[in-house]
């Protein structure tokens, strides 16, 4: 089964908030994601990009790709794209200059980087996880404890079972027919958490994140199912072939459990015009009101409210059953309640119930062992690397596991030390400078103070496996079926998780696996994390210097704390808590400094688009205190360096400078373009024209007046 359990929605919320963040991890060359108000997620741009050479060309900027469509344009800062790579100084702009002194630079890491994309596409922490478990199953290497034994079980069970044509899955074949014998609404929603207990995929979405909008009371969490695995109707040409792929491929999945074919067929097109309905019922994951619902107070409803919408399904016996003492519940995707008694209604009761079976048999083509895997490659048209299948399972069952076990391969103790030491000299530089802030009052200092003296934070990866990832007690033997290990997974995260919601379980750290490579600031327990994937060196080096260090992840880790007293963070109290404990006039000093800061960036030009000041204010306000507060920490060190500051900060952001990767989308999502970020960014500061000697008439420069400085 896909992995649920503790993250059912998390998953969907994580994923939708992580963006590329899934992909990140692999092709780490992305941009950021979109973000709500109570989590921030960084993703660096690469200096090594997936499948790239080592020399960045990739980075190189082309003469003739230099922004002829967007001439510069001295009413906006950014500086000047207009300039060949040669051309390019501090002075008319900044973050080409630092770039290719930057790549001039790298050639230096040649070898290293050659290092790090010499095999093929698959991600470092696959590489150094599957190797190890490989070393382990050799007897090469010492299994360190019974968790990382169980999850080398399952990715050896897993291959093994891929390779084989004798696995035995009469269980499975049971658990469908046990499905298909359903004859009503009632009996379907008796069962409903006995199949969410067993991994089954549903047609909706009903869970609850940890500290999610919690206020000390946890609510649960409405939303739609995931309807990518099966086809519509009324598709196009295109997608005819897709259908028929569908058709083919469950066919065999189908007769394996005994199915004959007419009952197949009608089943399977039952299953595409009940995955048709959901899809005209439900908003998509990365509709901007899909992703305010899921921050905004207005969208929580009182569960009887809930009950009386939701059509012929009796989630009133699920959730009693479940979840006993819930009482409120938030509604990520509206229409998909509205809709909720026109979608599960008697006569559809048997097209959901085909869709229920599709979609649980289709997911599940490995549990078939090889003929599975073979109906499953009509799907995907072509065979699957099985390894990384395998340590993609393993990533969805195990990441608390496999975090822990990473980092402790991976960041040696010194280098936590080294970012903890980093930490605790910003954070101070950060009270110092509250204290000396000219726009708020004495409360208002005080809040923001406390909040800073309360921060919890994270560095590296999990030192300890939490509850919901131990599976210690489990059996998760070698040579047991992938069903059976499913199965004891899922019930017992399931049973922990139900569990959890009437303790009022808090958000805990360590959601998504330690090697992204991530930094985020969470508003609902007020605490940043730095995770070991950001620990590279694009970021932070022994061999740098101070004001490198703090160029670099020195500014992430401002950045991060900054997001408390953002436009979204600084609604949230010390607890997490969102109650706003500033005063009027501190409010309204705060606003007219972000309203400057939002017409600042907006409207500024690039390769076609444009910045929206008001969709990355968040992310705007977070650069400026993170290079603002990681400056004052440098320049209190010995030799300080600010041209080495400054150029560790534009290699943070080193991307190519082309319309490809300056594509619309990149002015869609919550953190302004990279070259845009880095040039405007340093814009800000007095410092930088001190540094470079920029005066007026420079493309770089920008009148002291209009210069925003926040935090
Ligand atoms: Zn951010």
């Amino acid at each position: 089964m896909k992995f649920k359990g503790t993250t059912l929605i998390c998953t969907a919320v994580l994923t939708l908030i992580l963006g590329m963040g899934i992909e990140t991890q692999t092709v780490q060359a992305s941009d950021t994601s979109s973000i709500d108000s109570n989590e921030h997620v960084e993703h660096s741009s690469a200096v090594i990009t997936d499948s790239g050479d080592a020399t960045g060309n990739d980075l190189v900027v082309q003469p003739n790709e230099i922004l002829d469509s967007h001439p510069y344009n001295s009413h906006y800062p950014g500086g000047d794209f207009n300039i060949t790579p040669d051309e390019a100084t501090p002075k008319n702009n900044f973050y080409v200059a630092s770039e290719r002194d930057y790549l001039q630079a790298a050639n230096a890491f040649s070898s290293e980087l050659t290092e790090q994309n010499s095999t093929d596409q698959s991600s470092p922490d696959q590489q150094v996880i599957t190797q190890k478990f490989d070393e382990i199953t050799a007897g090469d290497e010492q299994v360190p404890n019974e968790n990382v034994q169980k999850a080398v079980n399952y990715y050896q069970n897993y291959i093994d079972q891929m390779n084989s044509n004798n696995i035995n899955y009469d269980a499975f074949k049971s658990d469908i027919q046990s499905i298909a014998d359903i004859n009503n609404y009632q009996e379907l929603s008796n069962r409903l958490p006995e199949l969410a207990r067993n991994g089954f995929e549903l047609p909706f979405q009903l869970d609850w994140m940890p500290g999610y909008l919690a206020q000390g009371q946890n609510v649960l969490i409405y939303s739609h199912p995931n309807t990518g695995n099966i086809p519509s109707t009324g598709l196009g040409e295109d997608e005819t072939t897709s259908k028929s792929e569908y058709y083919e491929s469950n066919s065999k999945l189908f007769s394996m459990l005994g199915f004959n074919q007419t009952d197949t067929e009608k089943i399977l097109t039952n299953a595409i015009n009940f995955n048709s309905l959901l899809n005209e019922s439900i908003r998509s994951d990365t509709d901007p009101a899909f992703i305010k619902a899921l921050t905004d107070k207005s969208s929580i409803i009182p569960i009887d409210s809930f009950y009386n919408q939701t059509g012929n399904l009796d989630f009133k016996t699920y959730v009693k059953n479940a979840y006993p003492d819930a009482s409120k519940i938030l509604i990520a995707d509206s229409p998909f309640l509205t809709k909720a008694s026109s979608i599960f209604n008697q006569s559809n009761f048997e097209m959901m119930k085909d869709w229920i079976l599709t979609t649980n048999i289709q997911l599940n083509y490995y549990y078939f062992g090889k003929p599975g895997q073979q109906a499953n490659n009509i799907l995907t048209g072509g065979q699957p690397d099985l390894e990384s299948d395998a340590y993609d399972a393993i990533q969805g069952y195990f990441s608390d596991i496999l975090s822990n076990y990473y980092g402790q391969q991976t960041l040696p103790n010194s280098a936590v030390q080294k970012v903890t030491t980093m930490i605790d000299n910003i954070i101070a530089a950060y009270k110092q400078r509250i204290e000396k802030n000219n726009w708020l009052s004495d409360s208002g200092k005080a809040s923001v103070l406390d909040k800073l003296n309360n921060m919890k934070v994270y560095v590296g990866y999990p030192s300890k496996v939490p509850e919901k990832g131990d599976f210690s007690s489990l059996n998760l033997s070698q040579g047991e079926s992938i069903r059976d290990m499913e199965r004891e997974i899922n019930n017992y995260t399931f049973d922990l998780h139900t569990k959890e919601f009437s303790q009022y379980a808090p958000y805990t750290a360590w959601q998504t696996p330690s090697w992204y490579q991530n930094a985020e600031y969470m508003s609902v327990d007020n605490s940043f994390t730095i995770y070991d994937g950001i620990l590279t060196t694009q970021y932070i080096s022994d061999d740098y210097s101070d004001s490198q260090n703090y160029g670099g992840l020195g500014v992430v880790i401002g950045h991060e704390i900054s997001h408390a007293f953002d436009s979204d963070g600084s609604h949230y109290d010390k607890d997490g808590n969102y109650s706003d404990i500033w005063t009027r006039e501190d409010r309204q000093n705060f606003t007219n400094l972000t309203d400057k800061m939002v017409k600042e960036y907006n409207g500024v030009p690039l390769f076609g688009h444009s910045i929206n000041g008001e969709n990355t204010l968040a992310e705007n306000i977070a650069d400026n205190g993170g290079l603002n507060v990681a400056l004052e920490v440098a320049k209190s060190l010995p030799d300080f360096n600010a041209n080495e500051f400054f150029t560790a900060y534009a290699q943070t952001l080193a991307a190519p400078v082309d319309a490809s990767y300056y594509s619309e989308d990149a002015f869609k999502e919550s953190h302004s373009p990279d070259a845009l970020r880095a040039n405007i960014g340093v814009q800000n500061l007095d410092d930088f024209y001190k540094t470079y000697d920029v005066k007026p008439g420079d493309p770089m420069w920008l009148d002291p007046a209009k210069r925003v400085n926040i935090w």
